[in-house]
């Protein structure tokens, strides 16, 4: 931006809230009442808005999918981070595996991916998504989700924590962040 954030300027990492964007906020003011203009890098600007509106495909397999739950409930209000659970792929540009993804399931699982638009990203949510889990030796389960999409974060535990997802999808907004490319 052609505003120097103050404490963060020449560094990719996020502005603390409170002082450091308020500082930005009146330093940007100050230029657009001066200039008329304030001079931004568009992909800086598109991953801005593309981190604080992921918007996942709802797709909770089994019992993780309750801890994905409870973080979009009042508790964790996951709506704060521009995170918004969507029922259509169309509108979606990340999917949420939650639980366990049988040999029934993959296809349709990979379906939905596919009619995801780019750029696209997968959370793998619990050890049955990450690995098969309790099931990784069943006749019936998929050993990780990652065999049928590229997973971009994997989130540990059975289930995970609502806490545990979140820093997943705040994972996810660094690596965003940091890759900072219009198209993958
Ligand atoms: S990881 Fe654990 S909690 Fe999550 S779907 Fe598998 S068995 Fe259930």
């Amino acid at each position: 931006m052609g505003v120097n954030a103050p404490s963060s300027a020449g560094t990719d990492a996020p502005l603390t809230p409170g002082v450091d964007q308020d500082a930005l906020l009146k330093q940007a003011t100050s230029e657009m009442m001066e200039k008329g203009f304030v001079v931004a890098n568009l992909d800086k600007l598109v991953n801005w808005a593309r981190t604080g509106s992921l918007w996942p495909m709802t797709f909770g397999l089994a019992c993780c999918a309750v801890e994905m739950i409870h973080s979009y409930m009042s508790r964790y209000d996951l709506d704060r981070f521009g995170v918004v659970p969507r029922a259509s792929p169309r509108q979606a540009d990340v999917i949420i595996v939650a639980g366990t993804l049988t040999n029934k399931m993959a296809p349709a699982f990979r379906k939905v991916y596919d009619q995801m638009a780019e750029p696209r990203y997968v959370i793998s949510m619990g050890s049955c998504a990450n690995g098969g889990g309790y099931y990784h030796y069943s006749y019936s389960v998929v050993r990780g989700c990652d065999r049928v999409v590229p997973v971009d974060v994997y989130v540990p535990g059975c289930p995970p924590t609502a806490e545990a997802l979140i820093y997943g999808i705040l994972q996810l907004q660094k690596k965003i962040r940091r890759t900072g490319t219009l198209w993958r």
